[in-house]
């Protein structure tokens, strides 16, 4: 066998073992999305269990992820109001200093 063919048989093995690579790959992350069984859904924002798409709030039906949920949630809406709050009253005192 030629040096010629050597090369010409290693360049077409390479190529096959690509193209046989790729195949696995696409069927990998195909089978990871829509094949894989797993419907649609989201998670517990406090346990990260499986939930319904449709629940609402997002948590499970743990009473302790509902406390913790709203506790949350609580905190968050606090948290909203004083980011509006806190600018309106500086706004309202530097009127009040400037008139
Ligand atoms: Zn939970």
């Amino acid at each position: 066998m030629s040096r010629k063919d050597r090369i010409a048989k290693a360049a077409t093995r390479t190529a096959a073992q690509a193209r046989d690579t790729a195949a696995r790959e696409r069927g990998r992350s195909k089978r990871s999305t829509s094949a894989s069984g797993v419907s649609p859904h989201r998670h517990c924002t406090v346990c990260w269990a499986p939930i319904p798409l449709k629940a609402d709030p997002p948590v499970c039906s743990n009473e302790e992820c509902e406390a913790t949920h709203d506790k949350r949630e609580g905190s968050r809406k606090r948290l909203t109001i004083m980011l509006y709050l806190f600018p309106a009253i500086a706004i309202l005192l530097a009127v009040l200093t400037s008139l």
